[in-house]
């Protein structure tokens, strides 16, 4: 066997890397504002590397606040003057072109996604990717039928949005917020994450390319300051926000007594729970798909795992099987399951809240899988005799460590999976429909799945309860975040 090759319980899998002459990457990037790349008026650059590897593979313009006005103006003066005015089937057909392109180019995007962000491709290729091309075709449709969405209440644009991602879904979040806002008149400014700027400037190219009046959308890149200043900027009608529930409390208190109106997508805890009854082997897929996935960076990751007691040993017993089949590597590898965490900083919180996981005394399982020597990686981790008490058990982790819970009663497992500060999403296994009905009544989860898990179409509204934050993305909800009456 070569050494590039991965042993995978008798099967070899010969690497199958994605070529990165796929996608063509600029040494600098500026800002995009009023239709243009302009240069910052801060002068300043920083770079973004590839976590898998630690290479800088671009630079990109740190926007101050006076970059912040500069996009905010152009985004009004866009509203005022051409986007409000706009014919909606003009604009939709402006949406459906956006939509078109990002199909047609669908092969670059993963690879500069995965790329810049460290995910696999196949997840970026199979799932980012073509998501995002379906908002904007769902968001699309909408464009010109307001008035059946919210019949005789004649729905108008807020304004201008100021709309900040995190990192974990770059493009596909881009596309969450801008597609809605732009179908129903709005025009927008939004910003990156520091760690993952590229495919939103990718997306800018292709904005440009598909002629959107110039200032409809503005994209920049920045840190938290420049979050904070697009939050606190006057022209701002509506925040946007996905990212951590601490950065979603400042935001919230930032826009206190103003008319500006906000959704905030927090962070999660999920319960995927699994009942004696359930499908076994598709269960563990499901907790596998629900942990692993994206290496755990997913703010509905089902980061915990209740089992009833009378299967408990069997389910664990087949998950710790199918984790040592998990192949941890090169993102740009089709055959990779989980790519490079997303930084350095990332890394260092997942492994802290290791030692905090053995350090409470739970049992902890990882895979002995090769790592790359270079780049931020992490096994799949399991905890298993967690208690509810844990800080792995209460706390946001956005990595791939679980931590499983056994319950005996319905009753019982409804009260430990709704104890939790958090509240958007959940999962439940069984094979009686009457306990999945039971359960999604009485969970304070925003999306529960049922005998699946990490499920998205563009069509399902998806968003938070308690401190997972408020207002929801996608579907019909999703348009109503955008308007007024
Ligand atoms: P974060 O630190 O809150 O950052 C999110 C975004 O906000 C980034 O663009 C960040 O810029 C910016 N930001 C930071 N401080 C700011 C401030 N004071 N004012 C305005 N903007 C500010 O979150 P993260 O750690 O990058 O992302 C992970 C979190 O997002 C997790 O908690 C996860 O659960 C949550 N998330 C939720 C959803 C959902 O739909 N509910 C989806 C995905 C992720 P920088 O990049 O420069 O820090
Ligand atoms: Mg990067």
């Amino acid at each position: 066997m070569s050494k590039k090759e991965t042993k995978l319980q008798g099967w070899n899998y010969s690497p199958a890397p994605e070529s990165k002459s796929g996608a063509s990457l600029k040494k600098q990037y500026d800002l995009f504002i009023g239709g243009k790349m302009v240069k910052p008026t801060s002068g300043k650059y920083f770079k973004t590397i590839n976590p898998a590897t630690e290479e800088v593979i671009s630079e990109v313009a740190e926007a101050n606040a006076a970059d912040v006005d500069k996009a905010m103006k152009a985004a009004r003066k866009a509203y005022t003057g051409v986007w409000s005015k706009m014919k909606a089937s003009e604009r939709g057909k402006y949406l459906f072109r956006i939509a078109r392109l990002i199909q047609e180019r669908a092969r670059e995007f993963a690879i500069v996604e995965s790329m810049d962000g460290g995910k696999p491709i196949r997840e970026s290729r199979d799932v980012d990717v073509p998501l995002a091309a379906n908002h904007f075709f769902y968001y699309a449709g909408w464009a010109d039928k307001l008035d059946y969405a919210f019949p005789n209440r004649q729905a108008q644009p807020l304004g201008v949005a100021a709309q900040i991602i995190p990192w974990n879904f770059p493009l596909l979040m881009a596309a969450w917020k801008i597609a809605p806002a732009l179908a129903c008149g709005n025009t927008v400014v939004l910003k990156s994450a520091e760690t993952t700027p590229l495919t939103a400037y990718k997306l800018a190219e292709l904005i440009q390319d598909a002629g959107l009046p110039e200032g409809v959308v503005n994209i920049i890149s920045g840190a938290g300051a420049t979050g904070a200043a697009m939050v606190n900027h006057p022209e701002a009608d509506k925040i946007a926000f996905t990212g951590s529930t601490d950065v979603g409390k400042i935001i919230q208190k930032a826009i206190a007594a103003t008319h500006k109106k906000a959704t905030l997508e927090l962070g999660g805890k999920a319960a995927n729970i699994i009942f004696e009854d359930a499908p076994i082997d598709q269960a563990v897929e499901g907790i596998v798909n629900g942990i692993y996935f994206n290496q755990g960076h997913v703010c509905c990751a089902g980061s915990r795992l209740f089992v009833e007691e009378s299967v408990k040993d069997v389910v664990i017993a087949k998950l710790k099987h199918r984790m040592a089949s998990l192949i941890v590597g090169d993102p740009l590898d089709k055959n990779t399951d989980i790519g490079a965490i997303n930084s350095r900083s990332q890394l260092q919180t997942i492994e802290n809240y290791i030692r905090i996981g053995l350090d409470e005394g739970a049992d902890m399982f990882q895979t002995d899988c090769k790592l790359p020597s270079k780049g931020f990686w992490c096994r799949p981790t399991l905890f298993t005799d967690a208690s509810q008490s844990h800080r792995i058990v209460q706390e946001e982790i956005f990595g791939p460590v679980l931590a499983v819970i056994s319950f005996r009663t319905i009753d019982e497992v409804i009260a430990k999976a709704n104890n939790t500060p958090y509240g958007l999403s959940a999962g439940v296994w069984t094979d009686k429909g009457s306990k999945i009905f039971n359960l999604t009544t009485k969970m304070r989860a925003g999306v529960v799945w049922a005998n699946t898990y990490n499920k998205f179409d563009p069509v399902s509204p998806f968003g938070g309860y308690k401190e997972s934050g408020f207002g929801r993305e996608g579907g019909l909800h999703g348009l109503s975040a955008y308007v007024q009456f």
